[in-house]
C-alpha cells in the first residue's frame, strides 16, 4: 500500500461477530498484523479467511518489537496492531508502539469497536454520567487494599478488571474498605455462558461463593454516597484525633456526636482501618 500508517484495531471481546465492517476491511487491506498471540488472533483472521504475514508483540517483547514496527512503517508497510481481545492498549499492549509512533510522526488511526469495560457498564443499570476505569486490582492484598482506600471516597461509578481465582478475594476487600454497595458483576460477556448477576456486594458474594467460578469478568461497583463520605469524613477524624494523642473511646465518642453516627460502627471501622493500613 504504501500508506505508512498504523492502524489500532479492536477486536471481537467473544463473539467473533462482533467485529466491524471497518476492521474487517482494514485487516484485509493491511501488510502486517501485530498481535499478541498469534495463535488466539489466528481463530478471529482464519475465521474471516484473512491471510497476512504477523508480527508477534506482547507486553515482555512490546519494546523490541515496537522498533521492529516503527522500521517497517518508515519503510513505506501499513500495519493493524490488534491484541487477544478487546481494544488494544487497554489493559493490554499497544501503548509502546503508539507512543513511539507519535515520535516519529506516523499516522495513527483508530479502528473502535469492543471493549469489555464499555459493555459491561452500558448494561450495569449503574450511573454511566461518570465512571473510573481502573483495570486490574494489585494481586498483593495490601496493595489492593491501600488502592481501594484511595477510591473509597470518590462518587463515580467504578469499573475494574478481575482474573476469575482472584475474584471472591477482591469482592471481600471491597466490602471491607467500600462498604455493602451495589455492584454488577460481568461474566463472558458475549460468549454462550455469559452471566450478569446485580444486587449488593454481600448478595453478589453469596451467589458467587455457591456457584463455579470460571471465565472472565468485569466487576463494576457504585460510586460512595454523599452519606458515606460523611462517614469516611468521620472515621479520618477519629484517625486523626488519635494520631494527636486522644484514645480512641475518647475520640469515637467526640465525633460521633458530632456527626451523629454509631459509636459501635464508627469504633468498629477505625479499628478495621487501622489494621488495612
Ligand atoms: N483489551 C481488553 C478490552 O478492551 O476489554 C481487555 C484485556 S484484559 C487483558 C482482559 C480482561 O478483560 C479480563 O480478565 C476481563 O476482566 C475483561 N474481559 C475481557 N473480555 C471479557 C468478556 N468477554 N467478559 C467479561 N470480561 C472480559
Amino acid at each position: 500500500m504504501g500508506e505508512s500508517k498504523l492502524y489500532i484495531v479492536s477486536t471481537p471481546i467473544g463473539n467473533l461477530e462482533d467485529i466491524t465492517l471497518r476492521a474487517l476491511e482494514t485487516l484485509k487491506k493491511v501488510d502486517y498484523i501485530a498481535c499478541e498471540d498469534t495463535e488466539h488472533s489466528l481463530k478471529l483472521l482464519n475465521h474471516y479467511g484473512i491471510k497476512k504475514p504477523l508480527i508477534s508483540y506482547w507486553s515482555e517483547k512490546e519494546k523490541v518489537r515496537a522498533e521492529e514496527i516503527i522500521n517497517k512503517i518508515k519503510t513505506g508497510k501499513t500495519i493493524a496492531l490488534i491484541t487477544d481481545a478487546g481494544t488494544p492498549g487497554i489493559s493490554d499492549p499497544g501503548a509502546v508502539v503508539i507512543s513511539r509512533a507519535i515520535q516519529e510522526g506516523i499516522d495513527i488511526i483508530p479502528i473502535p469497536g469492543p471493549t469489555a469495560i464499555i459493555t459491561a457498564l452500558s448494561i450495569s443499570g449503574l450511573s454511566t454520567e461518570e465512571f473510573t476505569f481502573i483495570g486490574f486490582l494489585p494481586v498483593k492484598q495490601s496493595q489492593r487494599k491501600k488502592k481501594l482506600l484511595q477510591l473509597c471516597r470518590q462518587q463515580r461509578t467504578i469499573v475494574f478488571y478481575e482474573a476469575p481465582h482472584r475474584i471472591l478475594q477482591s469482592l471481600y476487600d471491597m466490602l471491607e474498605i467500600l462498604g455493602n454497595r451495589k455492584v454488577c458483576i460481568a461474566r463472558e460477556l458475549t460468549k454462550m455462558f455469559e452471566e450478569v448477576l446485580r444486587g449488593n456486594l454481600e448478595d453478589v458474594i453469596l451467589k458467587l461463593e455457591e456457584s463455579k467460578i470460571a471465565g472472565e469478568y468485569v466487576i463494576v461497583v457504585e460510586g460512595a454516597s454523599k452519606v458515606q463520605n460523611n462517614f469516611e469524613e468521620a472515621l479520618n477524624e477519629v484517625l486523626d484525633l488519635m494520631k494527636k494523642g486522644k484514645g480512641r473511646k475518647e475520640a469515637v465518642k467526640i465525633v460521633s456526636e458530632l456527626y451523629n453516627i454509631s459509636k459501635k460502627e464508627l469504633y468498629e471501622k477505625s479499628l478495621k482501618r487501622e489494621e488495612s493500613e
